[in-house]
């Protein structure tokens, strides 16, 4: 993903350069499509670039779990007219990330009303980094920063369906919240589940490594074996992937912290192999076994603040 500042002063060439840029950082969304998955009666899962998108319709129009990319605003809006009728009511944020809060703005200012935990608007009204991405990702604009935000829970009554949105503390952000629609039966777990793959825990954003195993429990004590799993990334899924999942995740943590108790350097611990055993079930996804046990033991070993 490219961020570009604009400031002014710039030389010709420079703009000549930077409009490259722009041109080739659209160019990466170009061959992207929008798929529709259905999870249950008027619930979907929508899927393009970046976070899946949760779906709910109904008489009451439509209600958005994320929204990927600003350049993908359109081809997500055409997507869900082949499903609905109705505008997009709301919005509710995962978490702050980019690659779930990118469409924000469009919607915005579109009328659509956005929603998040506190700490959400707080980290999108700033400009923020991301060490293990080197990335850096620049303030969002006021329209797309969410206008209604909530502390530990709040409830949509909507489309039939009681939709219940809990916020889960410092799991892959400080601003996670998993939503429940309820009647359904069925779960978005933003990204607290990255199904099939090693997950990501933002410790520069007040994520933790026991946070996150938390806030796999918070969903699983939602869920029955009927439930269907919406992940922040990767296929749809349901309760027995998903304690798989968070059973393999206790375990390589349990290894990692049991040899920084032995005070084991990280290349002590990369050479002890912690993933082994999980890494053809889980190692081809979204970042390898060696990041990923660098991930979790600098978010063990280190202060991020
Ligand atoms: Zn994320």
């Amino acid at each position: 993903m490219q961020n570009l500042h604009l400031t002014t002063g710039l030389s010709i060439i420079l703009s000549v350069s930077l409009l490259v840029s722009v041109v080739m950082a659209d160019d990466s969304f170009d061959n992207i499509e929008i798929q529709t998955i259905k999870a249950a009666d008027g619930i979907y899962m929508l899927t393009g670039k970046g976070g899946n998108i949760g779906l709910s319709t109904g008489a009451d129009g439509v209600f958005l779990v994320d929204d990927q990319f600003a350049p993908l605003t359109d081809r997500i809006q055409a997507a869900i007219t082949q499903v609905s009728d109705k505008p997009v009511k709301f919005v509710l944020n995962t978490h702050w990330h980019p690659d779930h809060t990118g469409g924000n703005e469009n919607l915005g200012s579109s009328g659509t009303v956005i929603i998040a935990h506190d700490n959400v608007r707080k980290r999108l009204s700033v400009d923020s980094f991301i060490e293990m991405f080197n990335m850096q990702s620049p303030a969002m604009a006021p329209a797309g920063l969410p206008v209604i935000t909530f502390g530990d829970a709040v409830t949509f009554h909507l489309n039939g369906d009681e939709i219940l949105v809990r916020h889960v503390m410092n799991a892959h952000t400080d601003g996670d919240a998993i939503v429940h629609f309820k009647q359904a039966n069925v779960i978005h777990a933003g990204d607290t589940y990255f199904s099939g793959m090693y997950p990501f825990i933002d410790g520069n954003s007040g994520g933790s490594n026991d946070g996150y195993i938390q806030a796999i429990d918070q969903v699983l004590a939602l869920a029955d074996d009927k439930t269907v799993i919406i992940p922040g990334h990767g296929p749809i899924s349901n309760k027995q992937e998903l304690t798989a999942w968070r059973d393999m995740l206790k375990t390589i943590i349990e290894h990692i912290r049991t040899k920084v108790g032995e005070s084991a350097s990280l290349e002590q611990v990369q050479a002890s192999m912690p993933t082994r055993t999980f890494d053809e079930k889980y190692g081809g996804g979204f970042i390898n076994n060696e990041t990923f046990v660098k991930m979790l033991y600098q978010n063990m070993t280190q202060d991020p603040s």
